[in-house]
């Protein structure tokens, strides 16, 4: 069976071939460190998951490498920290261990490694003086600058000549550079923010550009030239096209990755997000909070409702959506009570013939209706494939089995641990009895600190709410 994927690159659809089947290789932008990230972020995680988890189903999941990054130098964090009066480190890393327990609420993978760009600052500066040393970027006023006019393709992957960009951007127009197009690798650090010794003879500390962090560790973790790269819709110009430029002028290739995946806008109510409007809402507020529609929701529920659009279309996030995503959970859910299978079980060919047509979710969602459907009039064989299905698309409420798995590998481990986490548990489900999400958010936070994700579900016997833990380290 071929896997088809969308290629934002050449505009048509193309079957996988991996560079090296033994080694596939998958970098997609991932969260600047700020803020609890905001529905439409978690869109690209659960399109990218999917994806990785497709990979590994046919490559192996010893042979697949999937990394993500950690954006933590911004002006965004910056900001947060001297808002709160707290270091940057504490904004960044609360903020990385929030995502992480989201993310994981909504039974995303982890990727094989989340490079950060505040451990790679000698990589970027290397690649940068790789740059200069080329002739492809100068420095000028204590800045780095890569020049647009020398790249030959610019604008290959957002479709766009260098005219429309200028005539479309907001470029930003200073007189240390040599074209308005040009874009900043590196530039001088105002007090308070922070820096680092400057490469190319630069007096002044400094500190990196945004684009730079992905291309040097792309480059370091995943070659000069790897498979996938992937991202949301709004990344292709400039973030993506500025990568292209730095990796294939820095490594003299003619491509930094073969295939460029896309995922399309998210809507909330049909409307535009902004934060003016009142629309935006967290994955946090989602699953910990009564914003939408006076109650929390559970991570499948959220997690189905991404799905249920194709991920090049644009996404409206309802919810309705929300509520009808939430009773087919729990229908499957009562179907398949009690069926043993977990998220490595062989998945119904159905579900992968849907996932290779350009991860094509609502026909794989319509495979598990199907299933649904002979399950109910006495097919044992649907009953099977449902769970399975459910298991590979990380659709189990709450992916009860792996949770359980691990929690008793922990519990095990290190009893004492076990006793202060069901306290703590204990304490949470009462402070959100209480609707008080303040305390029930702390219990949390303070649990994630340790490497320590909680799950929220319901039972499936009783109906009632209860939490399952894991240690992730
Ligand atoms: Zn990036």
């Amino acid at each position: 069976m071929d896997l088809v994927i969308y290629n934002t690159l050449t505009r048509v659809k193309e079957a996988f071939t991996p560079i090296d089947p033994v080694n596939v290789r998958m970098y997609v932008c991932g969260p600047t460190v700020y803020d609890y990230a905001h529905i439409g972020n978690a869109r690209p995680v659960v399109v990218f998951d999917l994806l990785f988890r497709l990979l590994r189903h046919f490559y192996g999941a010893d042979y697949v490498t999937y990394a993500r990054n950690i954006t933590d130098v911004d002006d965004k964090i910056n900001a947060r920290a001297e808002v709160e009066k707290r270091t940057i480190r504490e904004v960044t890393e609360t903020t990385a261990s929030q995502y992480h327990s989201d993310m994981a609420a909504l039974s995303a993978l982890l990727p094989t490694m989340e490079p950060r760009a505040t451990e790679h600052i000698n990589d970027m500066k290397a690649m940068i003086e790789n740059l200069v040393a080329k002739g492809f970027a100068y420095v000028a006023e204590g800045h780095v600058l890569f020049e647009v006019g020398k790249m030959p393709g610019y604008g290959k992957l957002s479709g766009r000549s260098l005219e429309d960009m200028v005539a479309g951007a907001r470029v930003e127009v200073a007189p240390y550079k040599r074209d308005a197009m040009d874009f900043v690798l590196w530039k001088p650090s105002k007090p308070g923010e922070p820096s680092w010794p400057s490469p190319c003879g630069i007096v002044e500390d400094g500190r990196p550009g945004w684009h730079i962090e992905c291309s040097a560790m792309a480059g370091k973790h995943l070659g000069e030239v790897f498979d996938i790269h992937g991202g949301g819709i709004d990344l292709t110009f400039p973030h993506h096209e500025n990568e292209i430029a730095q990796s294939c002028c820095a490594h003299g290739t003619q491509k930094m990755a073969n295939y460029w995946l896309h995922n399309g806008f998210l809507q909330v109510e049909g409307e535009k997000v902004s934060k003016s409007l009142g629309n935006f809402i967290t994955v946090h507020e989602l699953l910990e909070s009564d914003k939408v529609g006076g109650r929390t929701w559970p991570g499948a529920a959220v997690r189905l409702t991404l799905m249920s659009a194709h991920y090049r279309q644009p996404l409206d996030f309802t919810q309705k959506g929300l509520e009808e995503s939430e009773k087919l959970i729990e229908r499957w859910a009562k179907l398949i009570d009690g069926v043993e299978t977990s998220s490595d079980a062989e998945p119904p060919v159905e579900v992968v013939e849907a996932l290779c047509e350009d991860l094509n979710t609502p026909r794989a969602i319509a495979a598990l209706h199907g299933f649904a459907r002979a399950a109910r009039s006495g097919d044992i064989g649907a009953v099977q494939k449902l769970a399975d299905a459910a298991a590979f698309l990380g659709l189990m409420p709450e992916s009860w089995q792996d949770v359980e798995a691990q929690t008793a590998e922990a519990a095990t481990a290190d009893p004492e641990l076990a006793v202060r986490v069901e306290g703590l548990i204990a304490d949470r489900l009462a402070a959100r009895a209480a609707k008080n999400w303040t305390e029930s958010d702390r219990i949390r936070d303070e649990l994630a600190a340790e490497g320590i994700v909680l799950k929220d579900g319901k039972n499936p016997e009783t109906g009632e709410m209860e939490t399952t833990w894991e240690l992730k380290r």
